[in-house]
């Protein structure tokens, strides 16, 4: 236990200076419209370079970060970098409808702070606010529609836009989703598993894409990595997706040129190889 904590402890050191030392870095994964395979939106995710440990993921460091209380300003750095890539896209003529960051329940802990970075972020790079859109799971979004509903409200008001993250996850009421202000629902990677092979997940995911279409609401798939998935999803009435059969989250300037291009296609299965090791082009 004791060597446990000691880890804990020098990773979120090693973080702190990470974070002053530019060692973190983003990678945006494109969201698709299912019918014409246009880029709706990109969901900005982080990564740290750690100098002797190689790229470490966020599944890794973010439940650090929300312990150590370094999510504020990590939160803040990304909310930054976002808005000023979505900027330069913008700019460029090239941007899709919106940029994602993904919020801790935690940082509306302090959610004056949460405004205070996004009114800064906005005036500093004159992005406006509606190319923004925030990814709360439901436990986050009860807990800051309970306890600051108007902070909720006034980024809501000046035209970010809210998505609910893994929704169907968590354990809260149905009702407060024709309440609360959202735009947009995003069905967890984990029900995609077997959507074809039983009941369970199947319904569930048909019943969101219902519900967001009764409440008027989007409905993102995530986690979509085959074609059956896709069919599936597109059966249901589902009309966009984000997962790895489209791209995997990418640096922004490898994106460049998708952007440019503005749609994207399912990546081709490799082409096959025959015994002699002949490739066969598809
Ligand atoms: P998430 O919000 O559910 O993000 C989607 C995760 O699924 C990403 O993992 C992405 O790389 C992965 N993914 C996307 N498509 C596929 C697919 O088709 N198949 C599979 N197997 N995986 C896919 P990543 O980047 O490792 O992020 C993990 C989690 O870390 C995120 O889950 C999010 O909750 C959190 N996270 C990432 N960046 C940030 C951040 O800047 N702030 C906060 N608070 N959390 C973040
Ligand atoms: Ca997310």
């Amino acid at each position: 236990m004791d060597a446990e904590v000691r880890a804990r402890v020098a990773l979120v050191s090693d973080l702190r200076a990470g974070l002053d030392a530019g060692q973190l870095f983003l990678v945006y994964q494109p969201q698709v419209d299912i019918a014409t395979g246009r880029i709706v939106g990109l969901e900005a995710l982080a990564r740290w370079r750690h100098p002797r440990r190689g790229l470490v993921g966020p599944d890794e460091f973010i439940p650090v970060a929300e312990k150590s209380g370094l999510i504020v300003p990590l939160g803040r750095w990304v909310i930054r970098t976002a808005c000023r890539q979505a900027k330069l896209w913008f700019d460029a003529g090239i941007a899709p409808a919106f940029v994602a960051v993904n919020v801790s329940g935690s940082q509306f802990r302090t959610p004056l702070e949460l405004e205070t970075t996004f009114a800064a972020v906005v005036a500093e790079t004159g992005l406006p606010p509606a190319r923004l859109e925030l990814e709360l799971t439901e436990s986050a979004l009860m807990d800051a529609w309970v306890e600051k509903r108007d902070v909720l409200l006034h980024l809501r008001e000046s035209g970010v836009k809210i998505a609910i993250d893994d929704f169907g996850t968590g354990f809260s009421s149905l009702e407060y989703l024709s309440r609360f202000p959202v735009d947009r629902i995003k069905i967890p990677r984990c029900f995609m598993q077997d959507l074809g092979g039983g009941p369970g997940h199947a319904a569930v995911v048909k019943a969101t894409i219902g519900l967001g279409r009764e409440l008027g609401l989007g409905v993102v798939a995530k986690g979509v990595e085959t074609r059956e998935q896709l069919e599936l999803l597109k059966t249901w009435g589902c009309r966009e997706v984000q997962g790895y059969y489209f791209a995997r989250p990418q640096p922004a300037e490898e994106l460049t040129e998708l952007l440019r291009r503005g749609e994207l296609h399912p990546m081709r299965p490799p082409a096959p190889v025959a015994a002699d090791g002949t490739v066969h082009p598809r």
